[in-house]
Order: C-alpha cells, then structure tokens, then sequence
C-alpha cells in the first residue's frame, strides 16, 4: 500500500476517539422524544486491511431510548463506517482516490490485499461519481470550493483541494464532510471538529 498511515492500528484509533466524540455529542442531545440515549452498539466486522484493525473496529457506536412506547434507535454519524458498506470510509475515499494512477498490475494487486471484488470497485465509483454529487451533503459543501471541484474525479480532486499538506489529515477532513450521509437515524449539525494534534 502506497500510504503508511493506511496500514497503522493508531490512525483507526484516532478515527474510533472522534466516533466516540461524536457519540458523546449526540447522547447528549437525548432522544427527540426527550428521552435518556442508552447504547445499543451494532456489531461490524470491517473488511480490508484486518491487521490494523483492534476490537473497536468491531462495533459501530449507536443508542436506543430508553423511554417506555419510543425505543427509537439513534445511530451518530460516523468517521469510520461509511453507512452499510463493508469497508471502512477510510478506504472508500483512499482506493477511488489513487485508482487513476495505478498501473493494471498494481491495482490488481490492491484488489488482492484487500480482498476487493472488482464489482464493489465499480460501486465505489459509482457512489463518488453519482450518488455522492447528488446528495444534499455535497449540495451544501460545493459552494466551499473555487473554482468548483470536477465531481468526475472525485473523491481524488476534493482530496487535493483540501487545506492540509498531510494526507492523512486531509482524509479524516473529508471523513468528516461526509459524515451526514453515514446515517439515517439522526440529523443535526455536528460540532466536533478534528484535532490533528491528537493523531
Ligand atoms: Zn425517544
């Protein structure tokens, strides 16, 4: 793998501290029914990249309320799990983003390493090429980025056109752009920010 970071158990940790920031954030806020948020984790098995992944990667942060009648289930946004997909958000943007410039070779052996079905490749880019423009998260981010970003390259160009000079850190930005559309169970706006201190 072409970038160190990808294959470090600590940048999952960092990714997994600011999942638990955000979890705290909207337990806090209590259900809409004004109940109490109890934790109700899901259990994910992540695929890819196994070695760097601890038991934190093994369950996605999530609540029930604990009111009588409601129990509704309150799953937070997420850095890590990007919605259903099997993959951690991480690889999601980092695969997409370095596929243009890899020889046939290479990005078979990528698929191999990750153990990839070239069908879940065609989704990704499907999901950055159409999905992902039409969503009303990137409706509301576009405005940020002059001249506009070529949502044809994405997740590549919005990756370069983010401040940042370490990829690493630009990757957990755009992580956490696209943390309105990881769930379907919650919405509000979110004020944790990322600390690149703390990586
Ligand atoms: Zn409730």
């Amino acid at each position: 793998m072409c970038h160190a970071f990808f294959n470090d158990s600590r940048f999952y940790q960092f990714l997994f501290r600011i999942d638990q920031d955000i979890a705290a954030e909207v337990q806090a806020g209590g259900c809409s029914c004004g109940g109490v948020l109890h934790s109700a984790c899901y259990p994910r098995k992540p695929r890819g990249i196994r070695c760097a992944l601890d038991e934190s990667c093994e369950s996605r942060l999530s609540f029930c309320c604990a009111a009588d009648g409601c129990r509704r289930r309150c799953t937070p946004p997420s850095v890590r799990f990007l919605g259903r997909k099997v993959y951690l958000g991480a690889l999601v943007i980092l695969v997409m983003a370095m596929e243009h410039g890899l020889s046939a070779k290479r990005r078979q052996q990528l698929i191999e390493q990750l153990d990839l079905y070239p069908q879940t490749l065609a989704r990704w880019r499907r999901w950055w090429r159409k999905i992902f423009p039409a969503s009303r998260c990137w409706q509301a981010n576009r405005g940020r980025f002059i001249p506009p970003v070529d949502v044809s390259q994405l997740p590549g160009a919005l990756l370069g056109r983010l401040r940042p000079e370490d990829l690493q850190h630009r990757v957990c930005l755009l992580l956490r752009l696209l943390t309105p559309l990881t769930t379907t169970s919650w919405s509000g706006s979110l004020r944790v920010v990322i600390n690149p201190q703390k990586m």
